[in-house]
């Protein structure tokens, strides 16, 4: 096994905001192309940002998605969803919501109304995993999966647990299901910690320090809020905590199909794009009351 570095620490860019509730860096596409980073084909990141209290949650209203898979990760705040195959739930602190839209649904995602109410700080990472093509027409689902749902693996000497939403650390399984082999871990160190990784080479790789800062591989240090893009070469890396620190690492085989994206549609073909809007505008995706 040889060692995987680092291609590039990313400082997050300007911010601009999603409707009025979601104040987010766009990594990807933005920093790095869709492709890239490929399953991973949108990566919004909300900084922790202190919204004030308000009687009408902010948030974005409805719209379609065809595709793809929407994952929300929350860490500060609470966001609530509602979509057109009447599936609702509201996540918080250390949950996860993953919404396969596939062949087309329509959602709304707003700040939920007691945290709109009080205000309140709000950090969260809204993930795209693109579909292959054979699924992109599946049928929708939605997997709300709460902390508690989520496997734990505890590092040695109170170190820390890597939280496992999808794919595996060592023993533990992640608790979400995937169309395609994608690992997803919340990795929660104390100071001084260490927590070591290992993916096949070709899968692409990054981290987001959402708390504190870490040390990669002894040689680079990410600090909070930015995105480590790992090298195609190697599977091996390890992270040590230089403070307490929370990092979102993701790494996923590549789907490689071609890749016609448009707004909140993403298909493999400019054909499929133009299916989208139509069967959007002929009402094809349900309904959905704003
Ligand atoms: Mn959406």
């Amino acid at each position: 096994m040889k060692t995987k570095n680092i291609e590039a620490v990313i400082s997050p860019g300007p911010t601009h905001f999603v409707g009025d509730g979601f104040k987010v860096h766009s990594y990807i596409p933005g920093r790095l192309s869709m492709q890239r980073m490929d399953p991973f084909i949108m990566m919004d990141y909300n900084s922790k940002f202190y919204f004030p209290p308000t009687d009408k949650p902010r948030g974005v209203g409805v719209h379609p998605h065809r595709g793809f898979e929407t994952v929300t990760i929350a860490y500060k705040g609470k966001v609530a969803h509602h979509d057109s195959s009447g599936n609702s739930g509201v996540i918080g602190e250390g949950d996860v919501q993953w919404m396969t839209a596939a062949s087309g649904i329509l959602h709304k995602e707003y700040h939920e109304k007691n945290f709109a109410k009080a205000g309140g700080d709000f950090q969260m990472v809204q993930l795209w995993v693109n579909l292959p093509s054979k699924d992109k027409m599946s049928n929708p689902k939605y997997q709300e999966i709460t902390n508690a749902m989520i496997g734990k693996y505890q590092l040695p000497n109170n170190g820390g647990a890597v939280e496992v939403i999808a794919g595996q650390y060592k023993d533990v399984k992640g608790a979400a299901s995937t169309f395609t082999p994608v690992h997803l871990q919340n990795v929660k160190l104390n100071k001084g910690a260490t927590a070591d990784f290992s993916f096949p080479s070709n899968y692409n790789t990054a981290l987001v320090v959402i708390e504190g800062s870490v040390m990669v591989n002894d040689s680079e240090i990410a600090r909070a809020n930015q995105f480590a893009l790992f090298k195609n070469d190697g599977e091996e890396f390890k992270i040590v905590a230089n403070e307490d620190s929370i990092v979102l690492v993701l790494s996923g085989e590549p789907i490689n199909e071609p890749i016609a994206a448009y707004g909140p549609f993403v298909m493999n073909t400019q054909a499929e794009l133009v299916q989208a809007f139509g069967d959007f505008e002929n009402g094809k995706f349900g309904s959905l009351e704003d």
